[in-house]
């Protein structure tokens, strides 16, 4: 759980992936025989040598701020890299990446003492936020080397959650992340293997649309995390994944609109579970889709498939998963590939 630490502790918004990139550089570099990155900062790493190619990908980026505006006060103004729920962001501990380095910044907010009965009702928005670092003012804001543009990511560490689970922030994706690794260290076929960790997947599904077009593989599966509904407030209808339960195999997601998944993929996930005894857990979904979404619609069309790690809370900075979830997903996806599709 080490690497998953890592990975997970690292920041990296879209378009700001390097530090991410480079912890899986160094670790692809181990097993694979070929690693780039390309134009769109994806890191694209290959092993093997046969005729036939797979894709197998994982996004690099988390949902971030970037800075917009820094006031006469000194106060930061920002705006919102990916779908970030405004709930989530207030009074949480920041990290501004500065051109002098971390900053470390809080999410003020107007304390309830002082709020009449009215405002402490409403929830408030993103665009009322703003981040303190401590500056007198918007010269001093310059001085500790906070600049328009500077990306901001949440501070958060990773944690075990009592025996079997783990909390932390960015598991959506890092924990593919962090499986493409585990995949890519563990497996062995005569198809050549593409591992992928691609880029701004948060905002429109961007570098993976760049790497199928490059690798045109012969099929394609993303490595994902997707949503629960095993506590309060969700209902079992609204999504029937439990951690614990195994990977989930997407059917359909975003209601079609996203991806159908091709038959030959589905058929090779779900047998490979099925022979080796893998728990795994069908997906209907309605709402959110994955870079397979981009990558089954290039050039001819790639046969492409989603195995997701169920994730609590997800895009929050406390996400919670299961261990075992994960390394069943590392198994299905190496075995999977071992068969390869007809
Ligand atoms: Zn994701």
């Amino acid at each position: 759980m080490k690497l998953l630490q890592k990975l997970s502790e690292a920041h990296g918004v879209p378009g700001a992936e390097r530090e991410v990139r480079e912890i899986m550089e160094e670790e692809l570099l181990k097993y694979c025989d070929e690693v780039e990155v390309d134009n769109m900062g994806n890191l694209i790493a290959r092993k093997g040598d046969g005729e036939k190619k797979v894709m197998l990908s994982a996004h690099m980026d988390e949902i971030g701020l970037i800075v917009k505006h820094i006031d006469k006060e000194g106060f930061i103004r920002f705006a919102s890299l990916g779908g970030i729920f405004d709930q989530t962001l207030l009074n949480q501990r920041v990290i501004i990446h500065s051109k002098k380095g971390r900053v470390t910044g809080v999410i003020g907010s107007k304390p309830p003492h002082l709020m009449d009965e009215e405002e402490r009702k409403k929830p408030v928005k993103a665009k009322d936020m703003f981040i303190d670092i401590g500056a007198a003012d918007n010269k001093d804001a310059e001085k500790i080397g906070v600049s328009v543009g500077d990306y901001i990511t949440l501070e958060r560490s990773f944690k075990k959650l009592g025996k079997k689970l783990v909390t932390g922030k960015a598991f959506d994706d890092r924990i593919g992340c962090y499986a493409l690794l585990e995949v890519m260290r563990r497996v062995d076929t005569d198809w050549l293997v593409y591992a992928v960790g691609t880029t701004q997947e948060e905002v429109g599904l961007k570098g993976a649309r760049t790497a199928a077009y490059k690798i045109t593989p012969d099929y394609a599966i993303v490595l994902e995390v997707t949503t629960t509904g095993d506590y309060p407030g969700v209902r079992e209808e609204e999504s029937a994944n439990k951690i614990g339960k195994g990977p989930a195999l997407t059917l359909v997601d975003a209601g079609g609109r996203g991806l159908i998944t091709h038959p030959k993929v589905r058929d090779l996930l779900i047998t490979t579970a099925e022979d080796n005894k893998i728990p795994y857990q069908l997906e209907v979904g309605e709402g959110g889709t994955t870079d397979a979404s981009v990558i089954h619609l290039t050039k001819e069309g790639i046969p492409s498939g989603v195995i997701s790690v169920p994730t609590r809370y997800i895009h929050s900075p406390v996400e919670v998963a299961s261990v075992k979830d994960i390394e069943n997903m590392i198994k299905l996806a190496t075995l999977s590939l071992k068969v390869g599709i007809k």
